[in-house]
């Protein structure tokens, strides 16, 4: 499907705090001609996250960022989604992990959870899924999904990602996120297939080589 509206700016707004998520976004928007701007160097407020979607949240967090900084904004909103688990801790990964942001402990959570259920922890199907939002001031959004699917194992492995890459393992690999390269997990990350889709439905319009 097609954007309703392409982004005509050639600036926008990452609503984000987190400066990983901005150095992610920045280099995929660079080839596009496309200069990022970061939430936190505006000192736009990160709002509650309250919607019951990846969708609905990433559409709050680009919303309030669109109206705060008069430039069009792109949030993301994701998280690890066990279907075993009813879909937890999905739009809740990131509060799994407590005020301290302790992913051993919200690893711990999901295996406890799973053998709670009689569920076998190792070998659980699971996916990533990213919801990207891009929104306009006056609160037009154009919004794109994108997955990822594997299984998890147990004990943890790898140091080279964060949150729960350690026990991920994508579908095709015999190693986790944890355990890969930056480069070949965001190759095929949810956030990057998120952002293809969105390519793809033409929202850089011209800029990306489109109609
Ligand atoms: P968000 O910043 O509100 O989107 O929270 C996303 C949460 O989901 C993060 O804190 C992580 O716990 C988890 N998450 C999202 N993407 C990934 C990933 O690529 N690897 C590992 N954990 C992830």
């Amino acid at each position: 499907m097609r954007v309703a509206r392409p982004l005509t700016a050639e600036r926008l707004v990452i609503a984000s705090h987190n400066a990983g998520k901005v150095a992610e976004f920045r280099a995929l928007l660079e080839p596009l001609g496309i200069e990022a701007l970061s939430g936190a160097a505006l000192g736009l407020d990160e709002p509650e996250e309250t919607g019951g979607s990846f969708r609905a949240n990433a559409e709050i967090k680009a919303r309030a960022a669109a109206a705060g900084s008069a430039f069009p904004a792109l949030a993301d909103d994701s998280g690890l989604v066990v279907p075993a688990l009813e879909g937890a801790p999905g739009i809740r990964s990131a509060r799994w992990a407590g005020p301290e942001k302790d992913f051993r402990r919200a690893i711990k959570r999901v295996e406890d959870a799973l053998r709670e259920r009689g569920c076998a922890p190792e070998g659980a199907p699971a996916s990533f899924v990213a919801a990207l939002s891009l929104c306009w001031p006056d609160g037009h959004c154009e919004s794109f999904e994108g997955r990822v699917d594997g299984r998890l194992t147990f004990p943890p492995r790898g140091e080279k990602g964060f949150g729960y890459d350690p026990i991920f393992i994508p579908e095709g690999s015999t190693i986790t996120f944890g355990e890969m390269s930056p480069e070949n997990k965001h190759a095929i990350s949810h956030r990057a297939r998120a952002f293809e889709r969105m390519i793809a439905a033409g929202f850089a319009g011209s800029k990306a080589g489109g109609p």
